[in-house]
């Protein structure tokens, strides 16, 4: 063996402490008091050792450009507007300089894969999609990055997207995406993206039904278009925020038609908080989806940063921790096995999401870990427990020292 990962609480069963044995960067051994020799030995201390995060919708490419972007204007936040206004001046060198930036904060966090959804129109060209690519390449020390491409502005109504959507699936990009609020016409734009996925066998994660009213929702169409074409199980949707407004009488058979279709989803807390309930000047809806009761009700969901100081979050740490912390926070989530699932929302739900093969803490996988300061998923979520150690194939890739306290009185003044 290579490494031997000692005295490791694993998520799905922390009462007991088991050491793990790495060779040539897999997993090889799980046991309590594994006997074997290696070069390194890493002594967890009885701390939560998880696989890697799994970040399933970031923007990197628009991620650090609220400097440069108008301030909000009202309580309308034209977000997309804003970032479109800026976006013909993002040059090669810039994209990379604020994506590396971001790249390295979820790195820092503990992400270890990625899915990166990078907007292609006629404004940025391939540029983004470019720069995400090289530090794909660049960063495969620490992180397993995919992309999913998109037309932010509009497919239908902006000629010449097509066509790059096309040419990115060409040079590498594993998905395509949509965001059908931003087209003249959402129906048509969800058709095209299922006939183009078809056409060039790839998955489907698109940002669907942000919205501050439970009408209209595109979600109807995308079970039923996901069914026509067999692609249970290979569509995600992002946001769902229209979820947190509709009446009970109407989710409960909504939530299961969605699980029954086959259709995951992801949420976005950051982004959904921040962008929610701008008619409202008084009571304003926090207008998160609730997923601990789409999970319950048999939908794979997971949770994600989406954007970093732009105008769609001007704010944000590449941490999931928080991400589910802000989620079970505002959704009133109080219950232990309530903060798990949340936790599995960044990891093994996120993994399921996403399709990853080999995932997971188990012989055979890629040793992929994170080492948190905590003893169990919910005291992670609950408390913002940090990452002291991350590990890729093997390999550290991150180190965080815990704080120490200086009481006075003690040593030298
Ligand atoms: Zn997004």
């Amino acid at each position: 063996m290579d490494l031997i990962l000692r005295n490791a609480r694993l998520p799905h069963a922390p009462e007991t402490l088991v050491d793990i044995g790495v060779k040539s960067g897999k997993i090889v051994a799980i046991r309590p008091n594994l006997v074997a020799d290696a070069p390194q030995t890493h002594d967890a201390g009885g701390c939560l050792v998880c696989a890697g995060f799994c970040e399933t919708h970031i923007h990197l490419e628009k991620s650090r450009i609220i400097d440069r972007c108008a301030p909000e204007q009202g309580r309308n936040p034209m977000a997309m507007q804003r970032v479109s206004a800026v976006k013909h001046s993002f040059t090669p060198e810039d994209i990379l300089a604020r994506a590396q930036k971001t790249l390295e904060r979820c790195i820092e966090n503990g992400a270890t894969r990625m899915r990166a959804h990078v907007e292609v129109d006629p404004l940025i060209g391939l540029r983004g999609f470019d720069a995400v690519q090289h530090l794909a390449r660049d960063y495969a020390w620490a992180i397993d990055i995919e992309i999913c491409v998109f037309p932010q502005e509009g497919l239908t109504n902006s000629p010449g997207t097509e066509p790059l959507l096309i040419e990115a699936l060409r040079r590498g990009a594993k998905l395509i995406g949509a965001a059908p609020s931003f087209d003249t016409d959402p129906a048509a734009q969800i058709r095209r993206i299922f006939e183009l996925a078809h056409a060039h066998s790839v998955d489907i994660d698109m940002h669907l039904d942000s919205g501050d009213t439970p009408d209209p929702a595109d979600i109807h169409q995308v079970c039923a278009l996901t069914e026509q074409y067999k692609l249970q199980g290979r569509v995600a949707v992002g946001h769902m925020t229209r979820l947190s407004t509709m009446p009970q009488a109407t989710l409960d058979p909504l939530m299961r038609r969605i699980a029954e279709a086959g259709v995951a989803v992801t949420v976005l807390p950051a982004t959904d908080l921040f962008m929610s309930g701008r008619d409202q000047t008084e009571n304003i809806r926090r207008g998160l989806a609730d997923v601990n009761r789409l999970a319950a009700a048999g939908v794979t969901c997971s949770l994600a940063t989406n954007n970093i100081l732009n105008p769609f979050t001007p704010m944000g740490d590449g941490s999931l921790i928080r991400m589910a912390n802000l989620q079970a926070n505002c959704c009133q989530v109080s219950t232990p096995s309530g903060m798990r699932a949340l936790f599995a929302m960044l990891t093994t739900d996120a993994a399921r999401l996403m399709n990853l093969p080999n995932y997971g803490i188990a012989p055979g996988n890629p040793a992929d870990f994170v080492i948190i300061d905590a003893t169990t998923p919910e005291q992670t979520v609950a408390e913002l427990r940090p990452p002291l150690a991350v590990y890729k194939s093997g390999r550290r890739t991150v180190t965080r020292a815990r704080p120490i306290l200086h009481p006075p009185g003690i040593g030298k003044p």
